[in-house]
């Protein structure tokens, strides 16, 4: 039985990371850079004016006061959008608005709101210093400077960065491909009645969830029953247009797990099956052509250990995105965990600063009890029992 540890380096070794493709800037977002981006032009791409109110010459305001106010003749009106392409000569002002360019012959604008506008004429009472109230072309962004660095994650101002400077389409890593089969004779969809003795393939509407929460791209089989050649057939089907295949069910050694036979039925080569780690021990890697393949456990709460545990590195190896892995934390427990603990255990957990208390509902079958968790107290094998103040690893989801 592998180490949890090995057991990853076996899947990163032989995870494919994705290719890169363009993608329209609407579509970008959380998206990862496969390509740094410099800047195609300068961000604002004129002088403009910050506020509403008049440019002029700094110098024709000295001596302005209250008492001494200055008058200058307004030429123009220039609003966002316009073009002026006269000169603002000594003595004259131009009104303009907020965002508006900033004609030739002026180094400042004053605010309407401290002005006096009357017959095309507008008083200044106080001083103004060069540059005030002036926005110079390029002082956001440089013409050629890196606006996005390669592997850096996009996100909802990054995309707003590349509109501002007209980049349409941006280079990117593709999204990870995921095929997802839950088997099980047991497995009803929701949607139809149960009949007796069948539960809800809950596995399926869970994982699926992770996974986009992941970005991967899903495609969905349908529920299959356990039967190794019917698994193996579908897919084979569906293995050429995939990069991962996950799996739930089939693992453990019982009569109907017949997931490994399914694999190799395909032509896989199996990496590993079983994993020294409780629950999801059972848990299956295999490979095909560049496919990896991973079986994990059917129950709902070791499906979800397995998927946080193995196939979450994965994924964040394949779409070239390490923020997609979990982190850790030290805890100190808030409660007990009597139970002794023979093989190294990942215990359901609601964290919150600094401190970790697990819910009185353990059972491998209880999903609903985790759905109020938010991470996984990792236990050594050997541990008698935890007690409160005892500190712990905890792995944040
Ligand atoms: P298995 O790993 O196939 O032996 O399944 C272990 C336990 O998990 C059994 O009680 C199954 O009924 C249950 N189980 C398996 N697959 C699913 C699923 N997709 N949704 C909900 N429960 C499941
Ligand atoms: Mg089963």
């Amino acid at each position: 039985m592998l180490e949890l540890e090995d057991a990853i380096t076996t899947l990163l070794a032989n995870t494919t990371e994705t290719a890169e493709e363009t993608c329209p800037i609407s579509r970008s977002n959380k998206r990862i850079a496969s390509v740094a981006v410099a800047a195609p032009m300068a961000i604002p791409p004129f002088n403009r004016s910050p506020l509403d109110g008049y440019a002029f010459m700094a110098t024709d305001s000295v001596g302005a006061t209250a008492e001494n106010p200055k008058q200058l003749r307004v030429v123009t009106t220039i609003y966002a959008g316009d073009a002026y392409e006269g000169t603002i000569r000594s003595g004259e002002a131009a009104k303009i608005m907020t965002g508006a360019p900033i004609p030739a012959g002026c180094d400042c604008v004053i605010r309407q709101e401290d002005t006096n506008y009357k017959n095309d004429v507008v008083e200044i009472y106080e001083e103004l210093t060069a540059f005030k109230n002036f926005c110079y072309a390029g002082e956001d962004i440089n013409t050629g400077s890196t606006i996005i660095t390669k592997n850096e994650k996009l996100n909802a101002i990054k995309v707003g960065v590349l509109a501002s400077v007209g980049i349409a389409k941006v280079a990117v890593y593709k999204r990870v491909r995921v095929a997802l089969l839950c088997t099980g004779s047991e497995l009803a969809d929701v949607g139809e009645p149960l009949a007796a003795g069948k539960i809800y393939n809950s596995n399926r509407y869970m994982i699926e969830a992770r996974l986009k929460d992941l970005g991967a791209e899903v495609t969905v089989l349908e529920n299959i029953v356990d039967d190794e050649e019917a698994v193996a057939a579908a897919l084979v089907a569906v293995a050429d247009s995939v990069d991962i295949i996950v799996t739930t069910g089939g693992v453990s050694v019982g009569e109907r797990d017949i997931m490994p036979a399914a694999f190799e039925k395909m032509g896989a080569t199996q990496l590993f099956w079983k994993v020294k780690i409780q629950p999801g021990t059972p848990v299956l890697a295999a490979k095909l052509r560049n496919v990896l393949l991973i079986g994990l456990s059917g129950n709902p709460f070791a499906s979800l250990v397995n998927f946080e545990l193995l196939v979450r590195p994965v994924i964040a190896h394949a779409a070239h995105d390490p923020s997609l892995n979990t982190t850790t934390a030290t805890a100190i427990m808030a409660n007990t965990f009597p139970k002794k603990t023979t093989k190294r255990r990942f215990v359901r957990a609601i964290y919150a600063d600094g401190r970790v208390c697990l819910p009185d509902n353990h059972s491998g079958g209880s999903l609903y009890t985790m759905s109020v968790c938010n991470g996984l107290v990792e236990i050594a094998e050997g541990t008698k029992s935890l007690v409160a103040g005892d500190r712990v690893n905890v792995i944040l989801l």
